[in-house]
């Protein structure tokens, strides 16, 4: 079965894509740390990170760094962490997290509630 990522990426499940290439996608995650909060997922559905080959985890770090650099001009953070945890989605994923101090990337921390509104505001923003 298709994970829920594969979804996304095919369009059957809703999601603010913040930008797309023929090898990656990212979209801001639905239960952000921060506005801004956004996977990077790689379009072939791999559940480890380190089992992609060299070439297509070089490629998706270059894409990672593309979207951290726009996450931090618009939140005007100090840096974007660049995250790789998580048991929950069997597809691997990098999360990029605007952040001003360590205590910003805790994962048990209340997560943000933002409007429809609120998401597609940030996504619009960090598409350009
Ligand atoms: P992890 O496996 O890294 O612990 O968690 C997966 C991440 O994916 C979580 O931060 C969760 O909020 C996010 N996530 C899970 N399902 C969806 C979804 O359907 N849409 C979006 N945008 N994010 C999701």
């Amino acid at each position: 079965m298709a994970t829920i990522f594969s979804r996304i990426i095919a369009g059957e499940i809703p999601s603010y894509r913040v930008a797309e290439n023929e090898k990656f996608y990212a979209f801001l995650d639905i239960n952000p740390l921060a506005k801004g909060h956004t996977l990077v997922v790689p379009k072939q559905e791999v559940d480890y990170l380190y089992d992609l080959d060299d070439d297509t985890l070089k490629e998706m770090i270059v894409f990672a760094k593309s979207i951290a650099t726009k996450i931090k001009s618009f939140s005007g953070c100090k840096r974007v962490a660049t995250v790789v945890l998580g048991l929950e989605v069997p597809h691997a994923h990098i999360h990029l997290i605007p952040m001003n101090s360590e205590k910003d990337v805790d994962f048990s921390r209340e997560k943000l509630s933002l409007t429809p509104e609120e998401f597609s505001e940030i996504a619009t923003a960090l598409q350009k």
